[in-house]
């Protein structure tokens, strides 16, 4: 098979290009779904692939989406997202899009004549400015009425109200959903986000699994008093409970031992919120994150179990709320052996690795097989207008991205190219 590259200087100049959409005079960028900078941009996105004669495309959702091959029949499918998080970095999400197009132009250029489609998708709201994984959950079939009825920003401003005002009506939204027969494997290229291949001096990570997260909301409610008159042996205090709580949910995760897995309090409110009150309410968010789902369930219920008894501990009364979660997702054996073996054919170092973040490609692996490729990021910044990465590391990974494409489309052809 004669190796073919992708044009790197290109694969830069049009990441260069769109880390201006939302840009701060200040640095970082500000690009959240359906504002004007994330329209701007998606734009821009559907100009470029239409030049690429990819039939650009923005569905209900506002999925961009360009095809390369036959219009009928199922399409591998490239994608990640080109919104950021507030003050974000020019390559979360915006690698693996730019990376998509060029691997689309390279393959029309090498003159291939493919019997299966190639796809490459920008999906929307991957950050949760207002729906985590909007458009991937959109297009795989699995949001449900409740939460995109109910999803609203930081503001407090609805997801239907943002979607019209970029142009889009959210009854639609289901026209976003595809059959599992229009798609035959799901690719992303992404940056780690972390500093393990940087510090171990790869080249490319081949994600195993990606996390999956759990956010849940713990209410405890007590007994405002005085601070001084109170004697402690009668308090119903909130905040000792709550304190409790967090410290016994990290000392079961201590005992359970599962390295990979993480719980964050990261958002504690205590009320009436003063110094001289015994603490009457308690409000606190927990984060979990694992790469199984069992030790995703088993660590939610120690951490239950540590409000329960905290609760009881102190006779507050305890409401615990599920808010919002992704399940762990493993990625195809095929595709990591298929990428792994790349790796060895280009001379590129690599390691198989967990992903730490959560990705559109968690979505479409339970589906169709589905494989992620990382590139190290600098000091492992991302969410950061410090995010870098090396443009030698940008170029590999698409190459590398390239190549699976390649070879994903030479098997459908029979090997015959
Ligand atoms: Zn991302």
């Amino acid at each position: 098979m004669r190796s073919w590259h992708i044009n790197g200087e290109r694969l830069l100049d049009d990441l260069n290009h769109l880390s201006s959409f939302g840009a701060r005079p200040e640095g970082g960028i500000d690009r959240p779904a359906f504002s004007p900078a994330c329209s701007e941009a998606s734009r821009w996105l559907a100009e470029r692939m239409r030049e690429a004669s990819l039939g650009a495309r923005i569905d209900a959702a506002g999925n961009v989406i360009g095809r390369l091959g036959p219009d009928d029949g199922s399409a591998i499918l490239i994608g990640s997202h080109i919104d950021t998080v507030p003050g974000g970095g020019p390559l979360d999400g915006s690698l693996g899009v730019i990376a998509g197009l060029e691997c689309l132009r390279s393959l029309s250029e090498s003159g291939a004549n493919l019997d299966r489609a190639v796809e490459v998708i920008a999906f929307s709201d991957e950050e949760g400015a207002y729906l985590s994984m909007l458009g991937s959950r959109a297009m795989t079939g699995t949001l449900t009425e409740t939460e995109v009825d109910t999803a609203h920003g930081r503001k407090g401003d609805r997801l239907a109200d943002a979607m019209a005002t970029a142009g889009f009506d959210i009854r639609k939204l289901h026209q976003a959903e595809r059959t599992r027969q229009s798609m035959s494997n799901y690719l992303e290229l992404h940056i780690e986000q972390g500093p393990v291949l940087e510090s171990r001096g790869l080249d490319v990570g081949i994600v195993d699994s990606i996390i999956g997260i759990d956010v849940s909301e713990y209410v405890l409610h007590g007994q405002a008093r005085h601070a001084g008159t109170t004697p402690m042996g009668e308090r119903r205090d909130a905040g000792r409970a709550a304190a409790e709580a967090i410290v016994h949910a990290f000392d079961d995760l201590d005992l359970r031992a599962v390295p990979e897995a993480r719980i964050t309090f990261g958002d504690i409110e205590i009320k009436p919120g003063a110094s001289n009150v015994v603490p009457g309410h308690a409000r606190i968010l927990s984060e979990i994150r694992a790469i199984r789902i069992q030790d995703m369930r088993q660590i939610r219920n120690g951490v239950d179990s540590a409000f329960d008894s905290a609760a009881a501990r102190h006779t507050v009364r305890l409401e615990k709320r599920y808010l919002s979660g992704d399940v762990p997702s493993v990625m195809a054996p095929d595709m990591i052996d298929l990428i792994g073996q790349i790796c060895i054919d280009l001379d590129h170092k690599f390691m198989v690795m967990p992903s730490g973040a959560s990705h559109d490609a968690s979505n479409f692996a339970s589906l169709v097989p589905s494989g992620m490729i990382f590139v190290a990021s600098r000091g492992g910044v991302s969410h950061h207008p410090d995010e870098y990465s090396e443009p030698k590391s940008l170029v590999t990974g698409t190459n590398v991205l390239f190549e699976t494409v390649r070879r994903l489309l030479a098997r459908s052809n029979g090997g015959s190219r």
